[in-house]
């Protein structure tokens, strides 16, 4: 048997991390199992896994994938309940939500705490959402079909969850069908499999309202298009309502074929923008609230929103961080307490990065010299690497697109915004990228 890889994790984390927090959350932990994708690490009890998760799940991450790659995965399990964990969560299938007589219906079932009451709305999401209501309020009349689009963690899901939650509630007998576009694609699989295909196509079309999370699931897979697609059409004509995310337009969707794009592009378009400071502070506020029943300060809502640019998952992951460390130690949440639970986590505030080291950093890294990631050229193996310098440019500094543009040589801001936009866009769907880019980030601080 290899020998582990905890020992030298364990070594990491130590130098990573606050003697005390090192303490107290990795030594207790216990090699429970490990193989060539995977250690899983055993906790006293599953509110300590909680609070790994909650607290030290990105500084695990990257560490491991220092050691092992970004692939390999660290999983904590609670040594109390020994059966029930360390199996993956299967993807909770109920049956369809708003009928019980819907035979064998994919869904996966809707989550009560996404509702409109608890979405913020700012400037950001006002269209998606309003449109989101009018639909829930009139399904197959108002807008059809409703197509939401955005980044990730700003909001999509939990808009279509509010819209089946609404359904739900107010014309129980509809039935609504929440599926991520995944499921739709699994369950073709399997019905393909047992030659099942009428039986599916009957499911499918029967139905009141479709709610399909993360269409873009869907690109490069032709047979699955081509099912979504009739699926779609049927439903459409007998004027029952269908919604649809995606983490992009139906324009941009290039792996998607084109009457499907052209079907999405018919109904109402919304978008979801990343939150202003404002939105992100009234969000924070809202989550603390409604989850740990607290008064968030603003001072101290304003320091969290400031640290993250516009994923509101991350910045509940920061203030879930922030409240698990104040009610650990019975410290009154105030601005100085929250700098502190965060640092950590965060870069460094006070050490403002240049472009100049950014540029450095990463045509190193791609075996460039700064003169070439500056240059005109418009070879892949340099444009690649420049669109990332330009992307980290604008996150982890204060300059504007144009501003970016002239470091590198001149470049249109347009084309500055662009780059940012293709590498962000990337990063969503490309976990290699992603936890790259946070080894940037993280060299930086
Ligand atoms: P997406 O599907 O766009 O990736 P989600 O809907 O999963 O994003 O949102 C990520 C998290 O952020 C969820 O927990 C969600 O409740 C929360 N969230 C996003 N936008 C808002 C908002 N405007 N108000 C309240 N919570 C929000
Ligand atoms: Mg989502």
């Amino acid at each position: 048997m290899p020998s582990s890889v905890w020992p030298t994790l364990r070594r990491q984390l130590r130098a990573d991390l606050p003697a005390e927090d090192f303490r107290t959350w990795f030594h207790p932990l216990r090699v429970a199992s490990e193989d060539a994708d995977h250690l899983v690490l055993e906790a006293p009890n599953s509110r300590f896994v909680e609070a790994l998760e909650e607290g030290f799940r990105p500084i695990v991450d990257w560490a491991i994938a220092d050691l092992k790659g970004p692939t390999y995965q660290v999983l904590f399990k609670s040594g109390e309940t020994r059966t029930s964990v360390a199996t993956p969560k299967k993807s909770s299938r109920t049956k369809s939500v708003g009928s019980p007589d819907l035979e064998g219906a994919p869904s996966s079932s809707l989550n009560p705490q996404y509702r409109f009451d608890s979405f913020v709305v700012g400037n950001s999401n006002r269209f998606a959402s309003a449109a989101s209501q009018a639909v829930a309020e009139k399904p197959g009349i108002a807008y059809n079909p409703l197509f939401l689009y955005g980044g990730v963690g700003l909001g999509k899901t939990h808009l279509l969850h509010a819209i089946g939650n609404r359904l739900r509630r107010a014309a129980p007998g509809t039935r609504v069908v929440y599926l991520a576009a995944e499921d739709f694609v699994n369950d073709l699989i399997t019905s393909i499999r047992f030659e099942r295909m009428p039986a599916f196509r009957e499911r499918y079309r029967t139905i009141d309202v479709l709610l399909v999370d993360d269409i873009q699931f869907l690109a490069k897979k032709e047979r699955s298009q081509e099912e979504f697609f009739h699926t779609f059409n049927v439903l459409y004509t007998r004027q029952k309502q269908i919604i649809v995310t995606s983490d992009a337009q139906p324009r941009d969707m290039a792996d998607i074929e084109e009457r499907l794009r052209s079907r999405f592009g018919s109904g109402l378009l919304a978008d979801i923008q990343p939150p202003d400071l404002e939105t992100k502070v009234a969000i924070l506020q809202r989550k603390a609230r409604q989850l740990q029943g607290l008064d968030l300060d603003t001072d101290v809502a304003m320091f969290i929103a400031r640290q993250v640019h516009s994923n509101v998952r991350e910045l509940e992951g920061l203030l879930n961080r922030v409240t698990a460390f104040a009610s650990l130690s019975g410290v009154p949440l105030d601005l100085e307490f929250a700098k502190e639970a965060l640092r950590d986590v965060l870069p460094e505030q006070d050490r403002p990065v240049s472009s100049a080291q950014i540029i450095k950093m990463v045509a190193h890294h791609y075996g460039l010299k700064v003169r070439e990631i500056k240059s005109k050229s418009n070879s892949r193996q340099i444009t690649y690497p420049r669109q990332i310098a330009m992307y980290l440019c604008k996150r982890l500094t204060e300059m504007s697109y144009p501003e970016i543009g002239r470091v590198f040589n001149g470049k249109h801001h347009s084309t500055v915004m662009y780059s940012v936009e293709q590498i962000e866009r990337r990063r969503a769907g490309d976990e290699r990228l992603a936890a790259q880019l946070e080894r940037f980030t993280r060299q930086l601080s």
